[in-house]
């Protein structure tokens, strides 16, 4: 890259519309309490632990001295730096702080382009119905730039954007500021404005761009970063995963909780249950176990014969063996949805929300290959221009799996907890066998 677009931070409106065009991972951004910030870079910049402690007993000092000085800036339609405003505050602290620790503090804030003065989502509306509440925003620029232009082009006239050569100065300037992003925390809620995180379908369409404000939506494509911007094939893929990742990973979590319970709920009562049910409906019991080694003992067979000869193969299965393995296989689920980590460098979330299938082109090969196969998403290459039968396999197979492993447990650990396992007919079993409906 020759090129690489400077982030002017007093210029910016929040209005996202770099970082939705933007092909790329390579405009992280964030809104954060003024004290978050100052937290992360007195804790991870101020080298003395005795400055550090003085410091962050200074934040709301800080806190509030800079709210006014903001304050005073939006109000006069004053274009006044943060970083300025902190470098200011810190300067004129006393508590025994040596000139050191100021340093370090005001060195690495001075590398952080941050909004506040144009954002009044973030600063201005939050804080006239909230003092104090107000926040701030910050785009980085990351190393994961091709100086592509489109964001300079989108932001236009708001002129926050603009193309500068690429130094060694400037880089120096981008890493420093990506990094300590790194370090924050993800965006609060309070300052995704109409757009829920946790229930995405319940936002405002004009707010849902407020989803790659969140972290594990921005990065939810981290694969391509770098290719030709040609088609715009990248930004389409981009967006469709960052979508799917912001409505489908509160929906796994809450699965998730929902087979934690009923997990628990089966630990408790299942034993009584079971009993139950064979001393009232000793037919109905066989069945029950039946369907269980067929499908969570994986004892199914080619027909009816072949399984009744595959569960006699087997041997006696105890009431300890369906309740604890019924447990097992909720609670594995459950642990799948919520905390599984397929890859280092991001925090445990659950299993991949999507997967994607193409035929032989751009995307395939800036996927590379496994086992250094970047995206976080299952991926095969197809050769022949047969992405759609590809595909449809496998979803087939995403399905089935998500059948077994997931939906015909949960209903299962249902009929037992509510006693309806007492009806279970023929064709329940087939249903819950052969996953008719699934
Ligand atoms: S120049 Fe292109 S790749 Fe770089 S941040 Fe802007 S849109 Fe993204
Ligand atoms: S940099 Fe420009 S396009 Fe991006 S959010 Fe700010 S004003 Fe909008």
């Amino acid at each position: 890259r020759r090129e690489t677009p400077l982030y002017i931070a007093e210029n910016c409106t929040q209005c996202m519309e770099c970082i939705t065009a933007c092909p790329d991972t390579a405009l992280p951004n964030t809104a954060q309490d003024v004290s978050t910030v100052l937290k992360t870079a007195i804790n991870n910049y101020v080298s003395s632990p005795d400055d550090r402690k003085k410091l962050i007993a200074a934040i709301p000092e800080i806190d509030a001295a800079a709210r006014e000085k903001m304050k005073a800036a939006v109000e006069a339609k004053q274009s006044l730096p943060f970083n300025g405003i902190i470098r200011e505050q810190v300067t004129a602290l006393n508590h025994g702080i040596s000139q050191k620790a100021k340093d370090e503090l005001t060195t690495i804030m001075d590398l952080l382009p941050i909004a506040y003065g144009n954002v009044p989502a973030i600063f201005r509306s939050i804080e006239k119905k909230s003092p104090g509440e107000g926040g701030v925003f910050m785009i980085q620029v990351s190393d994961l730039c091709k100086g592509c232009g489109e964001c300079v082009e989108q932001c236009g006239d708001h002129d926050a954007l603009r193309m500068v050569p690429d130094t060694e100065e400037l880089n120096y300037k981008l890493t420093s500021a990506q990094i300590f992003s790194r370090l924050l925390p993800d965006t609060p809620q309070k300052y995704l404005g109409l757009y829920d995180d946790n229930s995405p379908q319940n936002s405002r369409p004009a707010a849902l761009r407020n989803h790659l404000m969140v972290r594990r939506n921005y990065e939810a494509l981290v694969s391509g970063d770098g290719a030709c911007a040609g088609c715009g094939e990248k930004s389409i893929l981009r967006a469709v995963a960052s979508v799917t990742e912001s409505y489908m990973r509160p929906l796994y979590h809450q699965k998730a909780n929902r087979l934690y319970e009923k997990a628990a709920q089966i630990k408790t009562e299942g034993a009584k249950q079971l009993a139950a049910l064979k001393a009232e409906k000793p037919e109905a019991y066989e069945l029950f176990k039946r369907t269980f080694a067929h499908i969570i003992m994986g004892l199914g067979g080619e027909d009816d014969a072949d399984t009744a000869k595959r569960i006699a193969a087997h041997g006696e299965i105890s009431d300890d063996e369906i309740i604890g393995g019924l447990g097992a296989v909720l609670n594995q689920d459950a642990f799948n949805h919520i905390k599984f980590q397929a890859t280092d460098g991001r925090l445990d979330n659950g299993l991949s929300v999507m997967a994607m299938g193409a035929s032989t082109g751009c995307n395939t090969v800036y996927g590379s290959t496994p086992p250094s196969n970047p995206h976080p998403y299952p991926w095969m290459n197809s050769l022949f221009q047969d992405g759609s039968t590809i595909s449809w396999l496998l979803a087939e197979s995403l399905l089935l799996n998500h059948a077994r492993r997931s939906v015909a447990p949960e209903r299962l650990a249902e009929m037992l907890i509510t006693g309806s396992a007492k009806d279970i007919s023929s064709t329940d079993y087939w249903d819950l066998t052969h996953l008719t409906e699934t």
